[in-house]
């Protein structure tokens, strides 16, 4: 690859802390930050044929069927602005999206260059998800306590409006744990026997899991390299 691209997959269960360090990362590193989940959550928003399909899955915490995710993912990442890297959040979830995604990678000239892996007990995983609130308007995530709704995002001058996520109740999210276990943590070894995993844990302060990622992407290699 000519030029120092990086891509990047964050890997961990829903509420692991994966979109809050994707979000960090991506614009330390100038790329785009592409989160499946919200790519359909602006399908459903726009009233696509392809947001009305994804919310039956979504609702129930069921994963939207691999062949409408990867065509969607793989038309993202089509765009210029990866031509620099890119940063995927939530994509792959299953082994047969992780194969198409090094089949279109390799099509594009791209490639992986590290997978970080946030790993966080389950207990954590349902306190966290069914506690926090999620910014309208940039995707960003705060716990409840830290962040009541009135004051609104207030993240780098936004003012978006905060809400729960309708997939962020008891019920869909135990579900969404157990999807994740059986159809997602699979791609934990694929991604080692690659030799991309990096396993850090989800469970300290923000800050400390950012500065641990930083350090693992200053050493990783570029694509190519
Ligand atoms: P997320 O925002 O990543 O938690 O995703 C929210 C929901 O979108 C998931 O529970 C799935 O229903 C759907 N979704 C997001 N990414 C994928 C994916 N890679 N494969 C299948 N479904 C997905």
């Amino acid at each position: 690859m000519a030029n120092k691209s990086r891509g990047i997959v964050f890997l961990g269960a829903p509420g692991a802390g994966k979109g809050t360090q994707a979000v960090m990362v991506a614009k330390d590193l100038d790329v785009p930050h592409i989160s499946s989940g919200d790519l359909f959550r602006d399908h459903l928003k726009r009233g696509t044929e392809l947001g009305k399909l994804a919310q039956t899955f979504m609702d129930k915490g069921e994963l939207v069927p691999d062949d409408v995710t990867i065509g969607m993912v793989k038309e993202r990442l089509g765009q210029p602005d990866c031509l620099n890297g890119f940063i995927l959040d939530g994509f792959p979830r299953t082994v047969p999206q992780a194969e198409a995604l090094d089949a279109a990678l390799a099509e594009m000239g791209k490639c992986i260059s590290l997978v970080p892996y946030l790993r966080v007990r389950e207990s954590m995983l349902m306190e966290r998800l069914t506690h926090r609130w999620t910014c309208k308007a940039c995707g960003a995530v705060f716990p409840y306590e830290a962040q009541p709704p009135r004051t609104g995002c207030k993240k780098e001058h936004c003012d978006g409006d905060l809400y729960q996520r309708a997939d962020d109740n008891p019920e869909t999210q135990k579900r969404r744990i157990e999807v994740y276990m059986k159809q997602t943590a699979p791609l934990i070894t694929y991604y080692r026997q690659r030799g991309l995993l990096i396993e850090l844990s989800g469970e300290h302060t923000i800050d400390y899991v950012y500065r641990i990622l930083q350090d693992a992407i200053a050493i990783s290699k570029y694509c190519g390299e």
